[in-house]
């Protein structure tokens, strides 16, 4: 497979089964990869002709399952370098993205899974994204995100997505990951949660919030 295929199917599986859906429209492909909607096209042609989506018309695509176990293998890679970058050469959060993307479609099964014990066996990226096992099993992904949680509940923050605009936001604020916060206000009109992190308010836009998730305390 081509990097750009590679990256498709992973990008394919993250609209999918990391946000717990069963297919995915070929032009929210456009607007998240940022190509036309023609190039997407192509490119869904060629990895059905290759076996790894399925295009049903007027939906969208999903994997099949060769193309699961294959963005299974490079969310693996991609995520074990995450933690990798940021627990052993003191990368931060925001920074690990970009590197990556680039590691993940390096290094051979040997190397990867040498990395992931030398890791200790990590369940989840530094964004808490649930790392895919050898066997293709998952740990728990969480998808219940703050938009959806109700004023005065606690929440834990679990997961984020990588996002770097988001993720320097959420330092700035000091949010991270295991973090429990409190809904104070939802103002529906103007998007804004207004929130309690260690005991400081701070209010976080709709569409941010959208993107983080995790369970209720
Ligand atoms: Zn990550």
């Amino acid at each position: 497979m081509h990097r750009g295929e590679e990256d498709y199917i992973k990008y394919i599986y993250k609209l999918t089964i990391e946000a717990n859906k069963n297919i995915v429209k070929n032009n929210i492909l456009s607007e998240l990869l940022g190509y036309t909607n023609q190039s997407v096209n192509e490119m869904v042609k060629r990895l059905v002709k290759k076996e790894l989506v399925e295009f049903i018309p007027y939906k969208g695509v999903r994997l099949t399952q060769n193309g699961i176990v294959e963005a299974k293998r490079l969310v693996r890679n991609h995520s074990l370098w995450e933690v990798f970058l940021v627990n052993k050469l003191g990368y931060s959060w925001e920074e690990v993205h970009v590197e990556a993307e680039k590691l993940e479609h390096a290094g051979s099964n040997e190397l990867i899974e040498r990395l992931f014990n030398y890791l200790g066996k990590p369940n989840y990226c530094v964004h808490g994204n649930a790392i895919p096992k050898l066997d293709g099993n998952m740990p728990k992904i969480y998808n219940l995100s703050l938009n959806n949680v109700n004023v005065g509940d606690v929440f834990i923050v679990k997961r984020v997505l990588d996002h770097p605009k988001l993720l320097k936001f959420l330092k700035q604020i000091n949010l991270e990951l295991h973090k429990s916060i409190k809904i104070i206000n939802k103002d529906e009109v103007n998007g804004l949660i207004s929130v309690l992190i260690d005991n400081k308010l701070f209010d976080i836009k709709s569409i941010d919030a959208e993107k983080i998730y995790g369970i209720i305390n």
